[in-house]
């Protein structure tokens, strides 16, 4: 399966809501495939599907990044059926490389999707996996988890951001 580029912060495609998968077929499951393999090989603990350039809503995660496979989330159409609480950890970025932060996540979400099989899944999730969830359904919205930072921090990391997109000058 193939590994696909990921696209940097900068990128319209990261900025933009994806639009819902309407029937999943041979294709959305390949695609689904090859975003667990770019997920494994960059290494990331998730991946939204605009972060391969393709807008659309599916999200992976996998918190142990392969080593346990029984933790491979896939999830096609994923929305919010709960958050709860709040909770505030550092958060990197796949598309985001060398740069941090820390936005103020639920502590407790609910997500219902669908599987690739088209089977209805509802995860409930704390701590580390539920600030998964929010970051890749984010990416599905549009946002960067640098777009949920207090204003000042938020706008001084969009100007260093803004001059490395315009330079392309990513360090992997
Ligand atoms: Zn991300």
């Amino acid at each position: 399966m193939p590994v696909r580029p990921i696209v940097k912060y900068g990128h319209p495609v990261l900025h933009a809501v994806s639009a819902p998968v309407s029937a999943i077929d041979e294709g959305i499951r390949r695609l689904i495939e090859d975003m667990v393999d770019t997920m494994y090989a960059a290494p990331g603990i998730g991946l939204a599907a605009p972060q391969i350039g393709v807008p659309l809503r599916i999200i992976v995660i996998d918190l142990s990044v392969g080593a346990d496979k029984s933790q491979l989330i896939k999830l096609v159409n994923p929305e919010f059926v709960n958050r709860e609480g709040e909770q505030r950890h550092d958060e990197g970025c796949l598309s985001v490389p060398g740069y941090g932060g820390s936005p103020v996540r639920p502590a407790r979400v609910t997500v219902k999707g669908l599987d690739p099989e088209g089977n209805l899944k509802i995860c409930t999730a704390t701590e580390l996996l539920a600030r998964a969830f929010c970051h890749e359904i984010d990416h599905i919205d549009g946002l960067l988890f640098v777009d949920r930072l207090t204003p000042l921090k938020r706008d001084l990391l969009k100007r260093k951001l803004k001059k490395r997109a315009k330079s392309g000058d990513w360090e992997d």
